[in-house]
């Protein structure tokens, strides 16, 4: 098969269970083998939907401050918001906490109990699936619903409902049950690979030979042939335009960032007093609260991740465009790709402590936070830095040094 992210065309030997195949050139899994790769993902599946449900049935978390108190359900968390007018956050917090990750779920069971159903729905279903996969922010949720306990614990007593347990088993099983889909052994069950009629050779680039790999279904193909007949999606050699793209996009979130850090993320209304807080400023006050951990783990997730992940894919560009020219460089700029990729998604916590807290303290004239402007552009800023990192096209940082790979044995055999 063509590795995904660095075009060279690898032979897969029959794995062993549970092991894995790597690229030998960028070390990216290309395949795992799992030892029950239908029982074991749709058992994990139906834990995570009937753990879900669990979870939106009963309270979630309470909160009490000198005789006031207030319990939330998982539901109340979007209906409290749409009734604010923050009608965006509470969208994002539905899609991206419930109805994505309900839907991957439903997927894994559909696809691997082979239900029967038509050939073009179930393939359907396996694209959105794939597609779907990194906008499961389950854990990112639970990430901030811990840091919203840190912050609210110097206020009052927090405690945990019924539900937060089932929905820590909700995080746990649906992160297992997508980690053990493996994309080349569903797209093979579910139809076969399309058949080539040439002989391809190992250890060389897919563009060299007049191949490209199918970046859905991971098919081999011919290189002029833009439609793959697996999974009917559209694709080219390379992405194409994707360094412009991708520096639109990252100009975009650039520009919004700017105004996510200046205009207020919250407002807190305590005792008929409104303080409005940026991004830094919620750091600031955390820090001298004297919860350092709290602080740093904000600290990183708002303010470095995003600037530097803007910084990294500058770099990652430019890099692409030609300038770079070492092999060394390829192998360092392709693990700066996989950090911003996997990094990129928690700094979606910030929001999400923004719709705890804004849903949790409601306390009357005592105490009432309510989302701020700063917060709906902050969360623009980071879908837009994902999708900037989602257009581009690992595998140019890797043409660069195809020159010098070809380079390489010839230089052993003077
Ligand atoms: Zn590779
Ligand atoms: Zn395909």
């Amino acid at each position: 098969m063509l590795c995904p992210q660095c075009d060279m065309l690898v032979a897969l030997p029959p794995l062993a269970f549970g092991t894995r195949a790597l690229c030998p050139r960028c070390k990216t899994t290309l395949s795992t083998r799992w030892e029950e790769p239908r029982k074991q993902p749709i058992g994990y599946a139906l834990g995570a939907l009937f753990m879900l449900l669990l979870a939106n049935i009963f309270p979630f978390i309470n909160m009490r401050v000198a005789g006031f108190s207030n319990e939330i359900r998982l539901f109340q968390i979007p209906q409290v918001l749409v009734a604010d007018d923050y009608a965006s956050l509470a969208t994002l917090f539905m899609v991206l906490v419930q109805l994505i990750p309900a839907f991957c779920m439903l997927a894994i069971i559909l696809l691997c109990a082979k239900v029967r159903m038509p050939l073009v729905l179930k393939e359907w279903i396996a694209k959105m699936l794939f597609q779907f996969k990194i906008w499961c922010m389950v854990e990112i949720f639970l990430a901030g619903v811990l840091v919203s306990f840190v912050k609210l614990m110097a206020y009052g007593d927090i405690g945990i409902g019924n539900s937060f347990v089932p929905y820590c088993l909700y995080c746990l099983l649906q992160v297992r049950a997508l980690q053990c889909i493996d994309r080349r052994w569903l797209w093979q069950d579910i139809e076969p690979a399309p058949h080539l009629d040439r002989s391809l050779k190992v250890g060389r680039t897919g563009m060299c030979q007049g191949m490209r790999s199918c970046h859905c279904c991971t098919a081999i193909l011919p290189a002029d042939q833009t439609h793959c007949p697996r999974c009917h999606s559209t694709g080219y050699v390379r992405r194409r335009h994707s360094l412009q793209w991708t520096l639109a996009l990252l100009l975009t979130s650039f520009i919004l960032y700017i105004p996510a850090n200046m205009l207020p993320i919250m407002v807190t209304e305590a005792l008929g007093s409104k303080i409005n807080s940026t991004i830094m400023a919620g750091v600031i006050l955390l820090w001298g609260e004297g919860s350092y951990p709290v602080a740093m783990v904000i600290f990183v997730a708002s303010i470095m991740v995003p600037s530097l992940k803007m910084l990294a894919i500058c770099w990652l560009c430019w890099d692409a465009n030609g300038k770079g020219k070492k092999r060394a460089d390829s192998e360092r700029m392709h693990l700066i790709y996989d950090v911003v990729e996997f990094v990129g998604r928690w700094s979606m916590i910030d929001v999400f402590v923004i719709a705890v807290l804004s849903t949790l303290v409601r306390m009357g004239q005592l105490m009432n936070i309510y989302p701020d402007t700063g917060a709906v552009l902050f969360a623009l800023v980071v879908i837009l830095t994902m999708f900037a990192a989602m257009t581009f096209d690992p595998r140019l940082t890797w043409d660069c040094g195809n020159e010098t790979i070809k380079k390489e044995p010839k230089g052993d055999g003077k």
